[in-house]
């Protein structure tokens, strides 16, 4: 099963989120549709969270933010040993979180 993630376009400025915001933060206004978040970016910036609650398998998450060639922004779990600001990564969806039989998919980055 291929599983992916979307964000949102705001259908009257063009503005893109993830994760989707209720309201644009570009122009205020509330339609939206759907894209699909792939493909290459650069790193922003990025931290070590070590204070993850109990049912995560990990010691600590790497998070990035990062921006995609198209402009949009993201946050996701960021897979690498070497990290710089400004590295380029490409996006895979993993499982970030996992509770017994129960796994949750979310964006991840990996060097190209
Ligand atoms: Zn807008």
């Amino acid at each position: 099963m291929e599983e992916k993630v979307y964000g949102v376009r705001c259908k009257a400025c063009g503005k893109e989120s993830y994760p989707a915001h209720a309201i644009c933060p570009g122009c205020g206004g509330d339609d939206f549709e759907q894209f699909e978040i792939a493909g290459e970016g650069k790193v922003l910036t990025y931290t070590d969270v070590y204070a993850l609650p109990l049912d995560y398998v990990q010691r600590y998450l790497r998070l990035a933010i990062v921006e995609f060639d198209s402009g949009v922004r993201a946050t996701g779990q960021l897979l690498d040993d070497d990290p710089k600001i400004g590295k380029r990564v490409k996006t895979i969806i993993g499982i970030v979180r996992q509770r017994g039989d129960l796994k949750v998919h979310g964006l991840q980055f990996v060097p190209v």
